[in-house]
């Protein structure tokens, strides 16, 4: 007896046996309940009396027995809490352990497998002789096709009925495999049996002698199973990168692959690479520590060699065969929500732990899985499943689902909420979405030079810029956003300091669902209420707030040159700190975007008094400055009305909000930016993100 043990232990006792995961589809009175009973009967799966209790009964009923009576006195006791899920039934055959996974219907069967509630590795369909193919057969071949489940068998059933005719049975044979073959599927065998009286299920017997095929359990053992996730490539999706004493310790679940000590990884989306230093598991008794390899299933934190920038949200592969990562994506997706999905819809994609805003620009081969009819409109309803292109933000590191089930998948969520989930088909590189590789060090930003190649460009961007000031003037910061979204092409970006016109900014994105990515530079020295306020933030609005990073590199090149805290000694020093920390970051965030959204204000400062609406910067953006013409008691105005969460330090004389070390509280009577760089003359207080080519090149230079 070997059945309705927990899933952990039957796991612990079988794991070294091919498994197999397989669904049983068909009409729902074909008999699907009865081959499951005798399945696990003539495995000797079912717990002992178990069948004679049930007999008992059903004689006390005066009712005979049936086959299909064992899975709902199963399932009623599962309800009670007695035995356990008999949405996942093991037993096993002479070869290999099966994992049978109940498809309760056709719409539950495609959303728990597109949205990786269930993975089936094959299927075996179901037919009634008497009958023959029905539409639910026909759909269910259909959702098979749709979830490219190629191995599969089908059994013709209750051959008792029609007194094991040979003739009847080719008759259904023909028809299934010909239908199957229109949504191209091929069985590899086609059984005839009686589950009720169990021929052909576990032995053949003289009523089929004509039959010289393989038995209902003999087809399973010769389904292929799918392969190990320790035997694909590794993929360890980052949950977390912590600071541990001196080492910065990187957490996440292998899902495919395995790793060892002094293998080099590459850290996806980004392509660095590095080797593996050590290995933490746990929790790990004292005698486990420190293992020297792991695999698919164990929850572990690394170290590596070299400090590089990990995050939460990357993918960590194997050097040798890496995930692809790709701001463009295909997937066949199964749509949750009741507001039908659109081409232009705004969602959010996750793909493990990453996660990106994205844009559906394409829809193909809606279709209603309960009807079988194509849709003709560019929308998936609810309930329908459908092909999607989405561009994303940012590059995203995944694979194609044939290829690895577990970094294969996507969820789809729309204000926070999980609208749909699906499987990626393809996955398409283009320039700017190739993985980016680490700069070399010493490397001078990426600035777009207006040279003579692209001044007419430059040109054609300001008359933008003067158009979209016209346009934008009158409006109000929100219609402001809004009508800018409308008007750019292409992935716009609001870089974020947490100030008060950033938080004012971040409200009316989020209140309009602007489709606006976020992002704020994490200089590594900001106050504790900033990253605070940060997490509230993403908390209230349900928006990423994406984390940018200066590159390790450079921050020791920094050092190198003028010291942990050199920017109070110099000019150029402070201008170079300000660089690798926030220019560079923003630089390469920039990079592939139309335009981007700041919080500038034109009575901030002097240097501030020229601030356009809509200006060109050096890197050839559009950018929008959608409260340049606010005052400061505006914009608090606006945030009281509508509880905009604030920095606490605001409350502290701290008008503007930079890194702890070069920002102070301001005395009464002093300009709003004195507590920025308050040991630099006035009129040069910008960090270079707003600077002149001149300012920005001296930070360079500093670096
Ligand atoms: Fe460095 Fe200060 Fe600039 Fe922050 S504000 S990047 S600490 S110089």
């Amino acid at each position: 007896m070997n059945m309705l043990v927990d899933e952990r232990s039957a796991r612990d006792q079988v794991s070294r046996r091919p498994l197999i995961r397989i669904v049983i589809v068909g009409h729902v009175d074909h008999g699907k309940s009865t081959l499951i009973g005798r399945l696990l009967h003539e495995t000797g799966s079912l717990p002992d009396g178990k069948l004679d209790a049930l007999k008992a009964v059903s004689g006390r009923r005066g009712r005979d027995f049936e086959w299909s009576f064992l899975l709902d006195a199963l399932q009623t006791e599962r309800d009670q809490g007695i035995t356990l899920d008999t949405s996942q039934i093991r037993f096993r055959t002479a070869a290999r352990d099966v994992v049978l996974i109940d498809a309760p219907g056709h719409a539950e069967f495609l959303r728990n497998m597109v949205t990786g509630a269930a993975q089936a590795d094959a299927a075996v369909m179901i037919v009634d002789v008497s009958e023959g193919i029905k539409e639910q057969t026909r759909r269910h071949g259909y959702l098979l096709h749709l979830l490219g489940i190629r191995e599969l068998a089908v059994v013709i059933n209750k051959m008792d009925r029609v007194g094991f005719a040979q003739s009847r049975f080719r008759d259904v044979e023909t028809a299934i495999v010909k239908q199957l073959a229109g949504f191209g599927l091929t069985p590899s065998e086609v059984v005839p049996i009686s589950a009720r009286h169990g021929d052909g299920v576990a032995q053949r017997t003289v009523a089929m002698s004509w039959y010289g095929g393989p038995t209902v359990l003999e087809a399973l053992d010769r389904f292929s199973p799918a392969k190990p996730l320790a035997d694909l490539p590794l993929r360890l999706p980052v949950q977390a990168a912590y600071k541990f004493d001196d080492r910065r310790i990187i957490a996440g679940r292998i899902e495919t692959g395995g790793l060892d000590v002094g293998d080099v990884i590459t850290v996806l989306p980004r392509g660095t690479t590095a080797r593996v230093q050590s290995i933490e598991a746990w929790p790990a008794p004292e005698a486990l520590r420190a293992p020297r390899a792991a695999h698919a299933g164990q929850s572990i934190g690394l170290t590596l060699d070299r400090p590089i920038f990990v995050e939460r949200g990357d993918l960590i592969a194997a050097m040798e065969a890496p995930a692809r990562a790709a701001r463009h994506l295909r997937a066949r997706v199964f749509w949750l929500s009741d507001a039908p999905l659109a081409v232009g819809a705004a969602v959010n994609v996750r793909v493990g732990m990453a996660e990106a805003r994205g844009s559906v620009v394409a829809i193909s081969d809606a279709v209603d899985p309960g009807l079988l009819s194509p849709s003709e409109a560019d929308i998936i309803a609810q309930n329908h499943v459908g092909e999607i292109a989405i561009e994303l933000s940012q590059p995203v590191a995944a694979d194609v689902h044939s290829g690895n089930p577990r970094t294969g998948r996507l969820v789809l969520d729309v204000a926070g909420r999980i609208s749909g989930g699906g499987l990626i088909l393809s996955i398409e590189e283009d320039r700017g979405t190739a993985p980016e590789r680490a700069p070399a060090q010493h490397a001078p930003p990426a600035i777009a030079r207006f040279d003579d190649g692209v001044r007419s460009r430059g040109e054609k961007l300001a008359q933008r810029a003067a158009r979209l000031e016209a346009l934008l003037a009158s409006l109000s910061p929100a219609e402001r956003l809004m009508r800018f979204r409308a008007e750019i092409d292409g992935r716009i970006v609001f870089a974020t300091s947490f100030g008060l016109e950033d938080q004012v900014i971040l409200y009316l994105i989020a209140a309009h669902a602007i489709d606006i990515e976020i992002a704020t530079l994490d200089t590594g020295r900001l106050f504790p209420e900033t990253y605070a306020l940060w997490a509230e933030s993403e908390r209230r609005y349900g928006r990423r707030i994406r984390a940018i990073y200066p590159q390790h590199e450079n921050l020791e090149t920094l050092a190198a040159k003028h010291g942990i805290n050199g920017f109070y000694d110099s000019r150029q020093a402070r201008l170079a700190c300000c660089h690798a920390r926030k220019v560079e970051p923003l630089n390469r965030t920039l990079a592939g975007a139309a335009a981007w959204i700041v919080g500038l204000r034109a009575d901030q400062s002097s240097q501030r008094e020229s601030t356009r609406l809509v200006a060109v910067d050096e890197r050839a953006l559009l950018k929008l400055s959608p409260l340049v013409d606010w005052s400061r008691d505006t914009v608090s105005a606006f945030a009281a009305a509508n509880q905009v969460p604030l920095n606490p330090l605001h409350g502290k004389g701290f008008v503007s909000i930079g890194c702890a070390p070069c920002t102070r509280a301001i005395a009464p009577g002093e300009p709003e930016r004195a507590g920025r760089w308050w040991w630099e003359e006035d009129g040069h207080k910008e960090c270079g993100l707003h600077a002149t080519a001149e300012r920005r090149s001296a930070g360079a230079a500093g670096s």
